[in-house]
C-alpha cells in the first residue's frame, strides 16, 4: 500500500530518519520557499519535509500548493492538516484533493487558534476525529499515512497525563506515527518512550529538534507559539551564546545535533528538525548527530531544561485525587439508580416519552428551555444537542474554545487555556474528576464530533431517539 511513499518506506525499514520542518509563513515568498524545497531535496539524509499550515495561528502560504511544489522538486511532503478553518466537509474535500495530487502523508492536528481572524475559526472536528476521518478514507482506498502530535513537555500531572491518553486515542483511531512538540528535556523524551513501551504500543515516534536562536528563545520563554516553552535558564544560556563572534550559530547547531543523538539513543524513529531551512546546517546537524550517537547518554545529561517543580510520571510522588464535588456524586448515583446506557426499562420508558415529545414541537420547545435552564448555569451548556457530559465527567466540551471532545490541545500552559489564559483548560477538570472516580481508562473512549444541525434542540430527546453523535454512536452528518 505504501510502496511509493518514501516516508512510509523509511519508517517501515526501522532506520532512523530525518524530517525537516518547512514553515510556509507569509514572511517568505513563494519563490523562496520553492528554492528551499529544491535545496532540501538535495540533502540525501532528509526523508521528508513537514509543511506547516498557518503555524502559530499566523497567516501563511496555502499548504497544499506548497506541498505540491515540494513534491515536484523531489521533496516528500508531510502536510499539516488542521481543523481551524474548515468544517468536516471542507476537510474531506481537501483530503480528496490531496489524494488526487498523490500527497498521502498527513500530519493531523487540531491547530492553533487564529491570532487575528478569530471569526474565521471553525473547529468542527478535533485531531482525533480528523484521524478517524482520514482512516475511513484510507479504508476506502486512499493510501494515507497519518502522523499526529504529542507533547511530552507538560509539567503538571493533568496536562502531561492527558497528552499521553490522547496519543493513545489517536493511535486507536488510526494514526501511524507521532511527532513531538519541541522541548529541551531529555527526561521528557525518555518518559514518552517509556510510557508507550510499558503499554506495548509499538508505533514510531519522531522527536522534535528545534535549532534555537536567541530571538526564538525569547519568544518561546513567553510561551509563544502555544505549547512551545523555553526555561529562563536556557534563555540565559542561549543569550550568552549569542554574544559569541558567530552569534551563537555553532552552539545552537551543536545543541540540535546532541538532541538528535539523544533521540537515536532513546530509540526514537527519527528527528524532526525545525528552526532552520538552511540545507548545509541541516546536513551538518544530521552528520554530527550520527557521530555523537555513541555518547547519547552524556548528551542527555546536558539536555535538562525543565521547570523547578516539574511532574514526571515515573519519578514524581503520587498525588492523592481531589475529592469529587456534590454535583458529580449526585449525578453519578442517579446514573447508577436509573441506568439508560443499555436497553433497560428506564431507557425504553424515556424513549417512548421522547417520541411523544418529538411529535409535539411546542412541548419540545418548552423542554428545550427547561434543559438549558438547568444545564447552562450548572455546566456552561451551549445547547449543542449532542450531550456527552456523562462521558466527560460532567464537563461540557463546548466550553473549550476549540470545542475539542477528545482531550486537550497542545497549547495548555500549566493547566491554563491557550486561548483564554485567565481560565483553566477544561481538561484539567475532566482528568481530576476521572482520577478521583478511578475512571482514567474511560478517558480513552473516542467521542465523535457532534451533529451540528441539532444545535438548539433537546439533547435528551436526541439521545433517546438516537439522533445524536456520542461514543459508540457516530453520525456522519454536519
Ligand atoms: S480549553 Fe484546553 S483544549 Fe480547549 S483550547 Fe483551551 S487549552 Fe486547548
Amino acid at each position: 500500500m505504501f510502496a511509493d511513499n518514501p516516508l512510509r518506506r523509511k519508517l517501515d525499514s526501522g532506520e532512523f530518519l530525518h524530517m525537516v520542518e518547512l514553515v510556509a509563513s507569509a514572511r517568505t515568498t513563494e519563490e523562496k520557499l520553492l528554492e528551499i524545497c529544491s535545496s532540501l531535496a538535495g540533502v540525501d539524509a532528509v526523508t521528508a519535509a513537514g509543511i506547516t499550515s498557518y503555524a502559530g495561528g499566523a497567516s501563511g502560504h496555502d499548504p497544499v500548493r506548497t506541498a505540491v511544489g515540494a513534491k515536484e522538486r523531489g521533496l516528500t511532503p508531510n502536510i499539516h492538516l488542521t481543523c481551524v478553518y474548515q468544517d468536516r466537509r471542507g476537510i474531506r474535500e481537501t483530503l480528496e484533493e490531496l489524494d488526487r495530487l498523490g500527497i498521502h502523508n498527513v500530519f493531523a492536528i487540531t491547530g492553533d487558534y487564529p491570532k487575528d481572524d478569530t471569526d474565521a475559526a471553525v473547529f468542527d472536528l478535533d485531531s482525533v476525529a480528523l484521524v478517524s476521518m482520514i482512516d475511513e478514507m484510507r479504508a476506502a482506498g486512499a493510501p494515507f499515512s497519518i502522523s499526529v502530535a504529542v507533547s511530552p513537555f507538560k509539567y503538571t500531572e493533568p496536562d502531561c497525563m492527558y497528552q499521553y491518553i490522547k496519543l493513545e486515542k489517536k493511535f486507536a483511531a488510526g494514526a501511524d506515527f507521532a511527532i513531538t512538540q519541541l522541548g529541551y528535556d531529555a527526561r521528557k523524551f525518555g518518559e514518552l518512550k517509556r510510557y508507550l513501551d510499558e503499554r506495548g504500543i509499538a508505533k514510531p515516534v519522531i522527536g522534535n529538534v528545534y535549532v534555537l536562536s536567541r530571538r526564538a528563545a525569547e519568544i518561546m520563554s513567553e510561551g509563544r507559539p502555544p505549547g512551545c516553552w523555553v526555561s529562563p535558564e536556557l534563555l540565559e544560556r542561549v543569550t550568552e551564546e549569542a554574544g559569541a563572534e558567530d552569534r551563537g550559530r555553532a552552539a545552537r547547531l551543536e545543541r540540535a545535533a546532541r538532541t538528535v543523538a539523544v533521540l537515536r539513543g532513546l530509540g526514537y524513529a527519527g528527528a524532526y528538525i525545525g528552526g532552520t531551512h538552511n540545507a548545509d546546517q541541516i546536513r551538518w546537524i544530521i552528520q554530527r548527530g550520527e557521530e555523537l550517537a555513541p555518547q547519547w547518554e552524556a548528551c542527555a545529561e546536558e539536555l535538562v531544561w525543565s521547570p523547578q517543580a516539574a511532574f514526571y510520571i515515573h519519578d514524581s510522588p503520587k498525588q492523592p485525587p481531589k475529592p469529587l464535588g456534590l454535583l458529580h456524586n449526585v449525578l453519578t448515583t442517579a446514573g447508577k439508580m436509573f441506568p439508560v446506557r443499555t436497553e433497560t426499562v428506564w431507557r425504553k420508558l424515556l424513549r417512548s416519552a421522547s417520541r411523544w415529545v418529538h411529535r409535539r414541537p411546542r412541548v419540545e420547545q418548552v423542554l428545550e428551555k427547561v434543559e438549558t435552564a438547568v444545564k447552562v448555569p450548572l455546566f456552561g451548556c451551549q445547547a449543542c444537542g449532542n450531550c456527552v457530559l456523562g462521558d466527560m465527567e460532567f464537563v461540557c466540551p463546548q466550553t473549550c474554545p476549540k470545542q475539542i471532545r477528545n482531550g486537550p490541545c497542545g497549547g495548555t500552559d500549566n493547566g491554563r487555556c491557550e486561548v483564554i489564559p485567565e481560565q483553566a483548560c477544561i481538561w484539567v477538570g475532566v482528568y481530576e474528576r476521572a482520577k478521583a472516580a478511578d475512571e482514567l481508562d474511560d478517558l480513552k473512549v473516542f467521542i465523535p464530533p457532534p451533529v451540528r444541525s441539532l444545535k438548539g434542540t433537546v439533547s435528551w430527546v436526541n439521545y433517546f431517539l438516537d439522533l445524536d453523535a456520542r461514543p459508540g454512536h457516530p453520525k456522519p452528518g454536519p
